[in-house]
């Protein structure tokens, strides 16, 4: 498998009112900070793409309603975090 991304991200979004009516889809490429965001807000329906600075826990705010949408975090994907980070331990020891 080519390691293009080392972050890879599709989510539901909910609105205020709990209902999913919104997406967000992250790309962040191997070797870099930037992630390309796809996104639907979930209060207003605007849909556009955009690169941002990647960052923990990831947040971004609609563009045209201020919305903030918070991307939210799987177990299983903390998970891989944390076995990533182990291995790379053991590399160093
Ligand atoms: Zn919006």
């Amino acid at each position: 498998m080519e390691r293009k991304y080392k972050f890879v991200s599709n989510r539901v979004l909910k609105n205020k009112a709990e209902e999913e009516k919104g997406k967000m889809r992250v790309l962040v490429k191997a070797g870099t900070d930037v992630a390309t965001v796809y996104y639907t807000c979930p209060e207003c329906g605007f849909s556009e793409r955009l690169d941002t600075g990647w960052e923990r826990p990831f947040a971004l705010r609609c563009s045209k309603c201020d919305f903030n949408m918070k991307l939210p975090k799987l177990k299983d994907e903390m998970k891989r975090e944390k076995n990533k980070e182990k291995k790379k331990r053991r590399e160093m020891a």
